[in-house]
């Protein structure tokens, strides 16, 4: 190995990134984080750049997708991961980033945090992962919704949209149809005081566009907090290609540099780590399963609010849910409920079965009762695998259901329509099923606990490769229903923590 760039070498800026970087700079570890993507960000950028970007992306014609992934930052973000990272989709929409901050700069920043039962086929315990929870929580900033009409303003809120108020407040007055649905307040990582740097949301709704004023969690923000320490250093339009062994780690990157450490940690997201690892494990015919989360989106309209206005609130989720569909610990979806009024009109108008302009009317005088539920399955419902390509690097990632998903679908559909039914809400058509890989919750590439050349140790550790570590969602080793990025966060916090005790020798 030539010199050391660093003690350790982070690819990737994204969440995973910065969650493993404070941890070692706090122990006094040299850290050099490689990014791909460059400082110039959406937040930087005038509203109307935001909305109908810099080349008017947004007067592209709606691709069926969801809103979110149509924005100009967002179509920017996922195409240059497309052009450049030699992986496709085949029935999968690969979801990823090449940019500073990575997919938090388009997240829609729900959290939950797993519990004992969620992590019980994992080799970890619950309680360094509460630690990281607690540590993570800290320092991205994280509110409830709530009524403030009708509850005392306590602790970190923001308030509920006038349609959600009004849905939860008639969940609270009757009993599920379901004993196991429940239906709450969402939890979001949008901060409701100010911080330095970063003011408290101000319910305009722009949310969809990014978040000018920083009120949304982004990983690009810890960066400044990063770069302030002089054991940390990062370099933008970095991109990774290669990775080599040599009594340590060798980094080759596009523009022909390299850079070497005793540990490497991949935070690069689950299909840029496994594009990185293409050469060094033996993905073969077979391919590497991949667990994403079947999503379903079903708009829904509440009559008791039609052609009352809706009120100041953020658009991310407003209520969080989650309802039981079988007897394993695992067997329970979450979902959200957004109210739409903020959203573009045509992305509405599009999925309604009515003409352009009785849709865009329709929109108009209904927008405020108007809602929209997305619903996850956990990572045992998607059949999905990223196989290698015979000849050359690129990779392909086919994307499927578990076997009698469909069944299992339309039985949830039955029994969420009781609860949609008690809250005084009607479905509208217009329910559809996202192709996988939409949902951008992926896992278990390389599971923390697994024997074998995919398997990884409980420091994200390569059972083939000593000394490459990987801190992204592909090493947890299940994956449930719930939103994933608070997790991915508090493993790699924890697994950093750990990697600070050791020795600054290589693993070779
Ligand atoms: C529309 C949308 C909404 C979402 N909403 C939610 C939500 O509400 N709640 C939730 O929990 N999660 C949500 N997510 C998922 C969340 O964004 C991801 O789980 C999270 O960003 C993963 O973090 P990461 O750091 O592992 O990867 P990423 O965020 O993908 O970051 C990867 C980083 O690696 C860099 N990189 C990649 N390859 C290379 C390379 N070869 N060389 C150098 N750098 C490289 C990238 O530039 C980037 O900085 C959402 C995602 C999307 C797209
Ligand atoms: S409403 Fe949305 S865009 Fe505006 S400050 Fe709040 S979170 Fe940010």
């Amino acid at each position: 190995m030539k010199t050391p760039d660093a003690d350790f070498i982070i690819v990737g800026s994204g969440p995973a990134g910065v969650s493993a970087a404070f941890p070692l700079i706090a122990a006094g570890r040299r850290v050099l984080m490689l990014d791909a993507g460059t400082d110039a960000g959406s937040e930087d950028e005038s509203r109307s750049a935001r909305v109908l970007g810099r080349n008017l992306e947004s007067l592209r014609a709606d691709d069926g997708s969801s809103p979110k992934l149509q924005t100009p930052v967002a179509r920017g973000i996922l195409e240059r991961f497309r052009r450049e990272s030699e992986i496709t989709g085949d029935r999968f929409t690969p979801v990823a980033s090449l940019a500073r901050g990575g997919l938090s700069n388009i997240w829609g920043a729900q959290i939950s945090y797993l519990d004992a039962a969620d992590i019980l086929g994992w080799p970890i315990d619950i309680d360094p992962l509460q630690r990281s929870y607690e540590r993570i929580s800290q320092r991205i900033g994280i509110s409830t919704n709530a009524d403030l009409t009708s509850e005392a303003d306590s602790g970190s809120v923001l308030p509920l949209g006038a349609a959600a108020a009004h849905v939860l407040h008639r969940h609270k007055a009757a009993k599920p149809a379901d004993g196991s649905f429940r239906l709450f307040p969402a939890v979001n990582a949008i901060l409701s005081e100010a911080r330095p740097g970063r003011a408290a949301c101000d319910l305009r709704g722009d949310c969809l566009y990014g978040c000018p004023s920083g009120a949304i969690y982004n990983s690009r923000q810890d960066l400044l907090a990063l770069q302030k320490s002089p054991h940390f250093r990062l370099l933008d339009n970095v991109r990774a290609i290669s990775l080599a062994s040599n009594a340590g780690w060798t980094i080759g990157t596009a523009d022909g540099s390299s850079f070497s450490a005793p540990r490497i940690i991949l935070a690069a997201g689950v299909l840029g780590t496994a594009a990185l690892l293409a050469d060094l494990l033996p993905i073969g015919e077979r391919g590497l399963r991949l667990l994403n989360s079947p999503t379903l989106a079903i708009p829904l309209l509440s009559p008791a609010r039609l052609l009352r206005s809706a009120t100041a609130t953020h658009s991310l989720a407003q209520l969080g849910l989650s309802l039981r569909y079988g007897e394993r610990a695992s067997d329970y979806v979450t979902g959200a409920i957004y109210e739409v009024s903020s959203l573009p009109t045509q992305s509405f108008v599009n999925r309604m079965p009515l003409g352009r302009k009785a849709g865009r009317a329709a929109f108009e005088t209904i927008a405020g009762s108007l809602l929209v539920a997305t619903i996850y399955y956990p990572g045992d419902q998607s059949r999905s695998y990223i196989h290698r390509e015979v000849t050359g690097k690129d990779m392909t990632v086919r994307g499927g259901f578990a076997d009698g998903f469909d069944i299992r679908a339309k039985d949830l559909k039955r029994r969420l329509r009781r609860e949609w039914k008690r809250l005084g809400l009607v479905p509208l058509p217009g329910a559809s099923l996202a192709e996988p890989g939409v949902d951008a919750h992926f896992a278990g590439t390389l599971p923390m606990g697994a024997a074998g050349p995919f398997g990884t140790s409980v420091d994200g550790e390569l059972n083939l490769h000593p000394g490459l570590h990987v801190v992204d969602g592909s090493i947890l080793p299940e994956l449930s229903s719930k939103y994933i990025t608070m997790t991915i966060m508090a493993n790699a916090d924890r697994i950093a923590h750990r990697l600070a005790e050791m020795e600054a020798n290589p693993a070779l």
